[in-house]
């Protein structure tokens, strides 16, 4: 590389702990960006040299440093969607819920439907409320709310006869209507039985979806996220996917943000594996990767949804669920897609170097993931694909090696790893023994495994910090000190989880020229307000982001930047 110091930076920042999450994991205290990248990382003497007239220079007054943050499972389109509507997300207990949305549609006294979700299965009696609560408060318009995995919507009378759905509505194939014992609906509808109702919403438009990724970008920014891989990405052609009817799609947001150069963070597009259709749609991938991967969009992953959830029992075990007294049930729950299909289907899109990014929820689907990326490693050798599997909440102990041996990353989601109400009645006692399989980050690490970390933001809060201190603690942030943490073997420490955020992270989305902070890459890098490391400066979670950079251009200043 030529020798330019005497060409001045633009960017110095002075003074702190940067933390450079390089193979070493070393640590500087400076580190001075020209352009777009990091011209030089070390002490605050070396990089002093590069300060000019005109450098802006940060004193950092101890504070910590990372590479930027990146969601290696998120769906920001729809966060921004539902941060426009009636959110619910984060809200603790019935009574509160129910103020909640009684304040969106006091608000909203224009909104024909009532549109939203959030709420959380453990603040109602057995995951479900009933639509009486919700008739209470909006009698007359429809109103659709689905819970915070999106596996459940709870529904108002008004909607139900809307879709003209009653007691002698039969179940459709891939959902269930709740039923009050002489067969009235509840107002709870289970996955696919959700779609009765929702085709009934008016459509999204391309304006709505771009609006909400413009606010969700904003805020994924004031969190110290640079980066992330959406999980679910629709065509802009022909709609069709899992919970969201209409006529824009999350392709057209990046599409359109893009295009006009106002995408600043880094994504991966996973688009959707459609399970009603085989291997027909794998030129509508390569052809899609080619026309819309624009600026910095890339569509280079695909969906595949391996299973539902543990809650409702429709994530695919090895073995049967456990009924309410512990005995076995008939119930494994099962695999959304034909596992014997994805062992041709996996390989071929390997060789035309699509990145699978499973979900996979229960040991089953974890399992029949790992055997199709076998499957592809014997077809194709080695590839630079990446796969990953998102979620890993049960994983057999026989598999853990596997991740390693495939070479397939472990894409947790560590917000979920510790007793709440959804897991303690919920799942526990309705997994038995297995439950201590959940989550296993630590031994993953052990195992030699590649680990990246999401959010699955809208289902749980996209800040990386309170997740990581979920990682670290596995204790949840509503109940800090209160409670053992889950399975406390299988914390990771701090300097794990954040590379997991950002090196690990950056690895699946495939951005080599990110996730760590060297001479030569892309200067994508988080101020943070503190000294992250320091544990006397309270909980991990209460750090907040004093700025974010992208590309060494800020994306997020908070006003104690430059204090
Ligand atoms: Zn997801």
């Amino acid at each position: 590389m030529p020798d330019r110091s005497d060409v001045p930076a633009d960017l110095v920042l002075t003074g702190g702990r940067v933390a450079t999450m390089d193979a070493a994991r070393s640590w500087a205290s400076a580190l001075a960006v020209r352009g777009e990248r990091i011209v030089a990382v070390g002490t605050d003497r070396a990089v002093g040299t590069h300060i000019g007239p005109s450098t802006r220079v940060i004193d950092l007054r101890g504070r910590t440093v990372t590479p930027g943050f990146q969601d290696a499972h998120g769906h920001p389109v729809h966060g921004g969607l539902v941060r426009m509507r009636c959110d619910l997300h984060g809200i603790i207990g019935a009574a509160a819920t129910y103020a909640a949305i009684a304040a969106y549609v006091a608000a909203h006294p224009a909104e024909p439907w009532i549109l939203g979700g959030g709420w959380s299965m453990a603040d109602f009696p057995g995951g479900m409320p009933r639509r009486e609560e919700l008739d209470r408060i909006v009698p007359d318009r429809p109103t659709v709310l689905p819970n915070r995995d999106g596996h459940g919507t709870w529904v108002n009378s008004r909607a139900l006869e809307l879709a003209g759905v009653t007691a002698e509505t039969p179940d459709p194939p891939d959902g269930r209507i709740e039923r009050d014992p002489d067969g009235t609906p509840t107002g709870m509808l289970h996955e696919g039985a959700s779609e009765l109702v929702e085709r009934l919403v008016p459509a999204d438009t391309p304006a709505d979806l771009e609006a909400a990724l413009v606010d969700a970008q904003s805020y994924l920014h004031t969190l110290g996220i640079t980066a992330w891989q959406d999980a679910i990405v629709r065509p802009a052609s022909s709609p069709q996917g899992p919970t969201v009817s209409g006529s824009g799609t999350e392709e057209h947001a990046y599409v359109a943000l893009a295009s006009r150069g106002e995408l600043t963070a880094r994504v991966v597009g996973a688009m959707w594996w459609q399970r009603d259709r085989g291997a027909d749609q794998i030129e509508e991938f390569v052809e899609r990767r080619a026309r819309t991967s624009i600026g910095r969009y890339r569509a280079t992953s695909v969906k595949l949804m391996m299973d539902g959830v543990l809650e409702n029992f429709t994530g695919a075990m090895l073995d049967p669920y456990l009924d309410a007294h512990g005995r076995p049930t008939a119930n494994r729950g099962m695999l959304q897609i034909d596992p014997v299909g994805l062992r041709e289907w996996v390989p071929a899109l390997d060789a035309l170097g699509f990145q699978p990014h499973f979900h996979a929820i229960g040991d089953g689907a974890v399992r029949a993931a790992l055997d199709a990326v076998e499957a592809a490693r014997a077809a194709n050798g080695r590839s630079d694909t990446r796969p990953h599997i998102a979620h890993i909440q049960v994983i057999h102990p026989d598999d853990i090696g596997r991740f390693r041996a495939l070479d397939v990353a472990a894409n947790a989601q560590p917000y979920w790893a510790c007793h709440e109400g959804q897991m303690d009645d919920l799942t526990i006692p309705f997994i038995g023994d297995r439950w201590r399989w959940q989550y296993p980050f630590r031994s993953l690490l052990d195992a030699g495994a590649v680990l990246a970390m999401g959010s699955d933001w809208s289902v749980s809060t996209p800040d990386p910090l309170l997740e990581m201190e979920l990682a670290v603690e596995r204790v949840w942030d509503g109940n800090r000190g209160g409670r053992e943490p889950l399975l406390p073997d299988e914390r990771i420490d701090l300097v794990d989880a954040l590379a997991a955020f950002t090196a690990g992270s950056a690895y699946v989305n495939h951005l080599d020229e990110t996730g760590t902070l060297e001479v030569g890459k892309l200067a994508d890098l988080v101020v943070l307000d503190r000294d992250l490391f320091d544990r006397g400066a309270g909980a991990i979670g209460e750090t907040r982001v004093d700025g974010t950079f992208v590309g060494g251009i800020p994306a997020f200043e908070a006003p104690g930047l430059d204090a």
